[in-house]
């Protein structure tokens, strides 16, 4: 009887602390749930290249995909805005199935660890997403555009001047980290993570970078009763934008991408006047030819609060995610017809089967 009760106890104290230990997951101190594949030959920090991260909220795991052969080095970056979930998911469907035979491939699947660490402040879309991954049900997170402001720890100015010498008049901007390029070690915390960004690249010596990003959809609401609401973004979703010096990998990798999976995407130049941005400042700071995408999320529309972030019908993350990771490929691919040195991923899945079922089919 004693001993029953004993094990009772037991496990209702095992349920209290498994509890805790969710709660604690999904609460401030928020830590992504990376489950890494066979190819990641090592794990590291981004304090590892800039040591005053290290103990923030901004500290973010670095994953490395060595072949051990020469070849290109690339870096994919998701997750600098928490808001837009394909960028992320692309990095982690990366992290958890490919393996690099030739050159070096660098992910950061959560570029903004305390963006994502917060509930999006914009739109309001859920915090977690479950989904059904290969060992089970699992939860993707989705966060805020910018750093919580408790982890940068100063207000926000009115006006904000980035490291670029750029002046901004929305002041909050300054922990957007795509405001903060090429970043600055004794600036504000969002200020240090592009510059240890900007560090990880020097050292790193990569050679191609792809920062994942999501606009809103080119959707727009219908006119009802005469009030009608634009919505829908045709300037940024299926953009991608490239660093002056990269323009022509980025045409033929466009063209590629077109045969591979029959999506176009317009080419951008980087606009050399609007600082701050890592398209242009990586590229202007480093030898890395830097790029940036952007494709189209329902939860980002501003005419429904209620976009569907994993399963809408026109715009599910499959195809999302494949955007993404396609492009980055074909970009590799004329990264090295260009200079001569590959970047070979195996294990990245086509677009077509991507698009064939749920996106946790690629998930561990
Ligand atoms: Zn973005």
């Amino acid at each position: 009887m004693r001993f029953s009760i004993a094990r009772a106890s037991g496990f209702t104290g095992l349920a209290v602390v498994l509890l805790m230990l969710t709660v604690a997951a999904w609460g401030k101190n928020f830590t992504p749930d990376i489950r890494p594949g066979e190819g990641v030959t090592e794990q590291r920090k981004l304090s590892d290249y800039f040591a005053p991260l290290k103990g923030t909220n901004l500290d973010t795991d670095v994953f490395i995909l060595d072949s051990g052969q020469p070849g290109a080095t690339g870096l994919l970056l998701g997750g600098t805005h928490g808001n837009e979930l394909a960028g992320s998911v692309a990095a982690l469907v990366m992290v958890e199935n490919s393996v690099v035979r030739q050159g070096k491939l660098i992910v950061i699947p959560y570029a903004n660890r305390s963006a994502i660490s917060m509930r999006d402040t914009r739109n309001g879309i859920k915090r977690q997403h479950a989904i059904q991954s290969r060992s089970g049900k699992r939860f993707l997170p989705y966060g805020d555009r910018r750093t919580d402001p408790a982890d940068q720890g100063q207000a926000d100015p009115d006006d904000y001047e980035n490291p670029a010498g750029y002046v901004l008049k929305n002041g909050a901007e300054s922990r957007n980290l795509n405001r903060t390029y090429p970043g600055d070690p004794e600036g504000t915390r969002t200020e240090q993570v592009t510059y240890a960004i900007i560090a990880l690249i020097k050292e790193e010596q990569v050679d191609i970078s792809l920062d994942m990003h999501e606009a809103d959809t080119p959707e727009r609401k219908v006119q009802t009763d005469g009030d009608y609401r634009p919505g829908g973004n045709r300037r940024l979703a299926y953009t991608l934008v490239s660093h002056p010096r990269g323009i022509e990998i980025a045409a033929f990798a466009l063209l590629a991408l077109e045969e591979d999976i029959e999506v176009s995407m317009k080419l951008e130049e980087s606009n050399t006047k609007y600082r701050g941005l890592s398209h242009l400042e990586i590229g202007n700071a480093t030898d890395c030819l830097s790029f940036l995408s952007e494709s189209p999320n329902p939860g980002q529309d501003r005419w429904r609060s209620d976009g569907d972030v994993v399963n809408d019908p026109k715009y599910p993350l499959t195809h999302r995610v494949g955007l993404h990771l396609r492009l980055f490929k074909n970009l590799a691919d004329a990264y090295a017809d260009y200079h001569g040195e590959a970047l070979i991923i195996e294990g990245l899945p086509e677009y077509q089967d991507l698009l064939a079922g749920s996106i946790g089919r690629f998930l561990n």
